[in-house]
């Protein structure tokens, strides 16, 4: 322990902290003249309406993800929903997905009428490929992997086996702007993608969407799906397909295009100051940061993950957490269920298969530690806070035994 810090008591019973209250975390959104002036203009040209504002973001984030098409929607959920409808799931049909994840990866399915199947993640807190394997079925419509965190699930593997099977995939990138595996953009590694621009996302409308693919068809599809059901190119009042109104506003569509323009530089500090922290605290015993792999050549971060071996690190995930947070080190513990165990599943036991599954519930009752990306934006210092807290933590652990709060 190279630091005085972890010698002293913990905060939690009284120690002094590592950060003194007056250290801010960076917050969330960031925005500056740019946003301001740029919903100015929208307000005062009087179009507010799906335009010229939401056409330009829709190349911009095609291009950044490196595909051909993108189509824009109002939320992460609605692009899930719609993706599925237009390749034609519905009733009796099956798609697979995790249970470590937000509830629309999930819901999505049940709103076609089809069947989520939940399938085990495995330590990147993705897809376990041989899990998705087991769970094929003749059914099987989709298999829908979620990049958690935005760690790009094995895109090689899942794709040898929806190949095998002639299952296509669906990509919820809801947490991976960015990211690249073997230089290719997450959402372009199947058949398509889903991504959110929700408020706490890493970059953001407050609300949005958007599907991203290279096959024209289900882009058109998409199009019309989210545009009233309309085809591209047709009548007004000509109605084609059983669409909704998903539409995002020309002051969303403004404000994307402004967000964007710091998504390269925010990625890159983000992967900088995450890196310091795995070479660190894996090396801590009892703490396994998620896994890495080379495939990845760019590294989106929404979440920081964690999981901690209560054993081996000698005290529970939840007087580690609080041990952090007395410290200055806001984070938290993931997700209190596994997906599966959620109401709108158990009170409907027939529309769902699968779990359950070992990993998610060792990830949700005992290890996972996560927090959110606006961290990773902070100082190389800000990081060096966090390795001296968990440093301290584990050399003062003794003290946590018997610990309830
Ligand atoms: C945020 C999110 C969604 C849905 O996005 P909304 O825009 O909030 O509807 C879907 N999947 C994952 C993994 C998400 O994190």
């Amino acid at each position: 322990m190279s630091d005085s810090s972890s010698t002293q008591s913990l905060a939690l019973f009284g120690g002094v902290p590592v950060r003194s209250a007056d250290r801010q975390w960076p917050t969330w959104p960031i925005f500056d003249d740019t946003e301001r002036t740029a919903l100015l203009e929208v307000l005062e040209s009087g179009k507010w309406f799906y335009g010229e504002r939401v056409a330009q973001f829709e190349r911009e984030y095609a291009e950044f993800q490196g595909a051909t098409h993108c189509v824009t929607c109002n939320s992460g959920t609605a692009a899930a929903e719609v993706v599925l409808q237009a390749l034609g799931i519905g009733p009796g049909d099956e798609v697979i997905v995790p249970p470590y994840t937000f509830v629309a990866t999930a819901s999505s399915v049940l709103r076609v009428g089809a069947k989520p199947v939940f399938a085990d993640v495995d330590d990147t807190w993705c897809l376990d490929p041989e899990k998705v394997a087991e769970a094929i079925t003749p059914r099987t419509k989709a298999i829908m992997p979620v990049h958690f965190g935005g760690r790009i699930c094995d895109m090689d593997r899942m794709n040898d086996i929806a190949a095998e099977h002639g299952i296509p995939i669906v990509e919820d990138a809801c947490h991976a702007w960015g990211g690249r595996w073997v230089g290719k953009g997450a959402g372009t590694l199947g058949l398509c993608g889903i991504f959110s621009f929700q408020v706490s996302k890493n970059i953001t409308a407050g609300e949005g969407g958007a599907i991203v693919t290279d096959n024209a068809e289900l882009a058109d599809m998409c199009r019309s799906i989210t545009n009233c059901g309309r085809a591209v190119g047709a009548p007004w009042y000509h109605h084609v397909n059983v669409g909704t109104n998903a539409r995002l506003t020309e002051f969303q569509g403004a404000l994307l295009s402004c967000q964007i323009r710091r998504m390269g530089e925010q990625t890159l500090t983000r992967e900088r100051n995450a890196a310091i922290l795995n070479n660190a605290l894996e090396k801590i015993a009892g703490l396994i940061p998620q896994r890495k792999s080379n495939r990845i050549t760019r590294r989106a971060y929404h979440l920081y993950c964690l999981r901690i071996d209560a054993d081996e690190f000698g005290c529970s995930r939840e007087q580690f957490v609080a041990a952090a947070n007395a410290e200055g080190w806001p984070v938290g513990a993931g997700y209190p269920l596994p997906l599966y165990a959620q109401p709108v599943f158990t009170n409907h036991p027939g529309r769902h298969g699968g779990g359950p599954c070992p990993m998610v519930e060792n990830l949700c009752y005992r290890s996972a530690m996560w927090f959110g990306h606006e961290k990773l934006l902070a100082t190389e210092e800000d990081m060096r806070d966090i390795i001296r807290i968990a440093e301290k933590i584990k050399s003062n652990v003794d003290t946590l035994r018997g610990w309830q709060g």
